[in-house]
């Protein structure tokens, strides 16, 4: 199918001929996509047309989600993005970093409601940047945060039926390599490629590791490891309309030349109170749906994942944008990243999702068609993998002994 790349981009109508290209599969070059970001409301239902079309024919008719466990392993982190409401320096109220045993007791009561995700999220480095984070690993017995949480992992994996899932931030390969041994997959959000958002005053400013460059390399190298791993984008932080297509492109270009990246997630930007950010608009609905099925149309066969609690009320307008993940839902923990957000009901995600024709299906936090690379990765993951998955790569119903 040829691209519709050349097409004129300008604030007419785009022609009628271009949205049955793109019904009919074909890929937008990047001066349309950009196009297509700014399509009007009258172009919208050709657009998500568009991304349903190519869902259908890259998926079942199947939405995934991950019931999972939240566990922040330590909220302490060197960076200081503009829109974070989980990082504390030390000190601080409600600065924590949690002990063994309060990890194997989120993970054993995910696992009494039935979980299959330990989803660690932390700050980056730490202890890099405070003294009293050293002092906490050495009590613990570590000599970095990273070790903690391999050793955390490691925990989870033999003493649980969850499997581990890593957003650690920014490492080099040595501790790629690790952790992917206890991790079935690993997350980085790259958020976006704007080099803008380092500026002062911007979204990355005193983030030293959110630079595009580091987290692009670090990507590479999960690539280069062959690592299930999990990236997108952060909509609304101060980039640009070209910039969002651009940052997609950057991850299409990495999962074409390496094949390992499982899911893509699309999350919109919220204002928090007490944040640098707090006065600074969310992006719309609008925005989403039209984001996201440009992201469908760019990479017709990638996992594609948009948080409903960030969406709430009608999330399920989500769907008609083309993804074909929720994301990781907690029955038990609250999401800490956005803790004015719950997840909703279960139950009512899978009404939501089944009167769109879909059916709402859990899987593991590695997707079923990497299973299998991440199961080669150590034979702990091996034979924890084999336990959990079902035939077909999904979280099974009953854990195998
Ligand atoms: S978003 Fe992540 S890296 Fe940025 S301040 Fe919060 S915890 Fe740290």
């Amino acid at each position: 199918m040829p691209g519709t790349g050349n097409v004129e981009c300008d604030a007419s109508l785009l022609p009628r001929s271009v949205w049955d290209e793109l019904g009919d599969g074909a890929h937008p070059g990047r001066r349309l996509a950009c196009r297509l970001l700014r399509a009007s409301d009258d172009e919208l239902p050709h657009l998500l047309n568009a991304a349903q079309a190519a869902r259908g024919r890259n998926f079942p008719a199947v939405i995934t989600y991950s019931p999972k466990v939240f566990i922040p392993l330590t909220n302490l982190c060197r960076d200081y993005c503009g829109y974070c409401t989980f990082r504390r320096d030390p000190g601080q109220a409600g600065a924590h970093t949690m002990s063994p045993e309060e990890v194997m007791e989120v993970a054993r009561a995910g696992e009494r409601v039935g979980c299959r995700e330990a989803l660690f999220s932390l700050g980056d480095k730490p202890e890099f940047a405070f003294p009293a984070m050293r002092a906490t690993l050495r009590a613990l017995g570590y000599r970095s945060t990273l070790h903690y949480l391999e050793a955390m992992c490691e925990r989870v994996l033999r003493e649980s039926s969850l499997l581990p899932h890593v957003n650690a931030g920014v490492m080099g390969a040595p501790w790629l390599h690790r952790l992917g041994a206890v991790s079935p997959s690993m997350g980085l959000m790259l958020e976006s490629t704007s080099t803008a958002l380092l500026a002062p005053g911007a979204a990355h400013d005193h983030a030293p590791d959110k630079a595009p460059a580091l987290r692009l390399a670090m990507l590479e190298e999960a690539g280069r490891q062959d690592i299930p791993f999990t990236s997108g984008l952060l909509i609304g932080i101060g980039e640009t309309l070209e910039d969002r297509v651009d940052s997609l492109l950057a991850l299409r270009g990495l999962s074409e030349r390496y094949g390992h990246i499982q899911e893509l997630i699309l999350q919109n930007f919220l204002p928090k109170p007490a944040t640098a950010m707090r006065s600074h608009p969310e992006p719309s609905r609008g925005t989403m749906l039209r984001t996201v099925a440009v992201a469908r149309l760019l990479m017709p066969k990638m996992n594609l994942q948009a948080p409903p609690n960030l969406s709430a009320p009608d999330y399920e307008q989500l769907l008609d944008a083309g993804i074909n993940d929720w994301g990781g839902i907690s029955p038990l923990t609250p999401d800490f990243i956005n803790p004015e957000a719950p997840w909703p009901h279960l139950a009512e995600l899978e009404r939501r999702t089944r009167a769109k024709g879909l059916e709402l299906r859990p899987r593991l936090c590695v997707y079923p068609e990497f299973v299998e690379r991440a199961a080669a990765r150590s034979p702990l993951l091996k034979e924890r993998i084999s336990a959990l998955a079902d035939e077909a790569g999904y979280a099974a119903t009953e854990v195998a002994a």
